[in-house]
């Protein structure tokens, strides 16, 4: 570990997360929500392990990765122990079984057969994972996720199987300013999230919605986890394990 890339991380994260921290508290009393009620995921993907550790030393303990052979690096580097560690990013099902194997939940689950594929590799190793089912709400191609049209009756089938712990949704907003456009797509996935809630025995709440860029929006319409990178850590450094 370069102890001054671990002083430069450090640095910036005594100036970002008070006020990451500050966005997130405002949003919430601005949407009537409890203060303390969204969970910030730490996006450290694509960052050294040098981000890693100044994230802990600050207190973070949610860290989200995209990418499975860089979420092992990290796990295998810090522990298993020392964070909760979300699986974000797109996954191939051929890699299904090592990211149960590494990931405290997985919120980018976007296709049944992906489903089914962890599902197998956690009766296996008799593990239960927690995971959300991402919606493609905005209905680019360039998005993965459940399409918001069979959505409905795909998730539900997901959540009955094996070894899979389903709390909720995930999507990711189109990348734009435009607030109408992220509202579409944030109030979308919490009226999916509503409708499963309220049939789907034992289905959970959880939406991890909201990003750098609309974060204030996410929150405005449910979400009760952020996943924030840029914001707390700059620009990602493109890094690999
Ligand atoms: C990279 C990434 C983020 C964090 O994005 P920022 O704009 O850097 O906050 C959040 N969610 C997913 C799925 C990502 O891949």
């Amino acid at each position: 570990m370069s102890s001054s890339l671990l002083t430069t991380y450090s640095g910036r994260l005594t100036e970002t997360l008070p006020r990451v921290r500050e966005q997130i508290a405002a949003a919430e009393v601005a949407a009537g929500r409890v203060e303390g009620s969204v969970r910030l995921i730490a996006v450290t993907k694509s960052h050294p392990i040098e981000c890693v550790e100044a994230a802990l030393q600050a207190g973070l303990r949610d860290l989200g990765e995209n990418r499975v052979e860089e979420l092992e690096g990290k796990v295998e580097h810090f522990g298993a122990d020392a964070a909760t560690w979300h699986m974000i990013g797109h996954l191939q099902s051929r890699k299904a079984q090592r990211a149960v194997a590494v990931a405290d939940m997985v919120h980018s689950v976007d296709s049944l057969k992906l489903a089914r594929k962890m599902s197998s590799a956690l009766v296996e190793d008799r593990g239960l994972v927690e995971v959300l089912a991402q919606v493609n709400t905005s209905g680019e191609e360039s998005k993965s996720g459940f399409a918001v049209a069979s959505a409905f009756d795909e998730i539900a089938e997901m959540s009955e199987l094996p070894g899979l712990h389903v709390k909720g949704l995930m999507t990711m907003a189109p990348f734009v300013e435009d607030e109408a456009v992220l509202t579409t797509a944030f109030a979308s996935l919490r009226r999916l999230s509503e409708s499963l809630v309220s049939n789907v025995d034992g289905f959970g709440a959880e939406l991890s919605m909201g990003m750098t860029n609309d974060l204030d929006v996410a929150i405005r319409e449910g979400s009760t986890m952020v996943r924030i990178g840029t914001a707390l850590f700059g620009p990602r450094t493109g890094y690999t394990t």
